[in-house]
């Protein structure tokens, strides 16, 4: 069965999740594929009391580098847990970008996600100038690297990797099944060198990037590929319903 994760962002208030999840859930065949909705932190309490019980998994989109104390307006890998999240988004290239979070602040985060056993979705890819200038395989290798730098091979069950190319996102530009393939190669060949054989093979690898209704299937038909991390086409509840339907 596929994966799709759905990134809602910095999108949806209370009200408005609870009105999603009323329609969604009516209608979503959830049987279609293993889904996670990563919320806002304000709507994890709306999404457990609606995804509870129901098999679709509970995700936050950050959480802090540390566990409790002096991180003013930061929220912890336990208060995740304790709001139900079961998942938690790592490394996004918003994140990267705008709260200057760097591979090592990602490692640090990466434990603390799996000290509070959540399942960790860790977001990588290059940049346009890097894949300009040929360095997509150089950047996904030190994002990977530095990322998941002294972990044991085991706590790769409890991570996804995201293949997201920034020149990919939110703007209907999605790679071709070629780059992704190539990219998806590289990625698998690091966990290989880096971790074994089998964290190579087996370790999820999903794409995210502009994924719609036109092009989901023959992105989940690219060599290496086990699902999709969705960002505006999981806003409309009908729409990503449809788009499920299709995975
Ligand atoms: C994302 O934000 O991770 C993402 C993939 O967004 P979009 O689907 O809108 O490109």
């Amino acid at each position: 069965m596929k994966k799709i994760v759905a990134n809602f962002k910095m999108n949806a208030t209370v009200e408005e999740t609870k009105r999603y999840f009323i329609n969604f859930l009516a209608k979503v065949d959830s049987a279609k594929a293993e889904l996670t909705f990563c919320l806002p932190y304000t709507s994890l309490a709306t999404g457990n009391y609606f995804l509870k019980g129901t098999g679709i998994k509970l995700g936050a989109q950050n959480l802090a580098d540390e566990d409790e104390g002096k991180c003013t307006g930061e929220i912890s890998g336990r208060m995740l847990v304790d709001a139900g999240a079961e998942a938690v988004i790592i490394g996004h290239s918003e994140r990267r970008a705008k709260f200057k979070e760097s591979n090592k602040t990602i490692n640090k985060k990466i434990k603390v996600a799996l000290k509070n056993r959540l399942d960790i979705i860790l977001c990588v890819g290059e940049s346009l100038t890097e894949k300009n200038t040929l360095k997509t395989l150089e950047t996904l290798k030190a994002q990977i690297e530095e990322g998941l730098k002294g972990l044991y091979e085991n706590e790769l069950e409890n991570i996804t990797i995201a293949y997201e190319p920034i020149w990919a996102i939110g703007n209907g530009k999605n790679a071709t099944v070629k780059e992704i393939e190539y990219a998806v190669k590289a990625i698998r060949k690091v966990l290989t060198d880096d971790f074994s054989e089998k964290a190579g093979k087996e370790t999820k690898v999903l794409y995210g990037g502009s994924v719609n209704i036109k092009n989901i299937q023959s992105i989940l038909k690219a060599k290496g590929i086990d699902g999709v991390l969705i960002g505006g086409a999981c806003l409309d509840a009908n729409g990503f319903v449809n788009l499920i339907n299709l995975a």
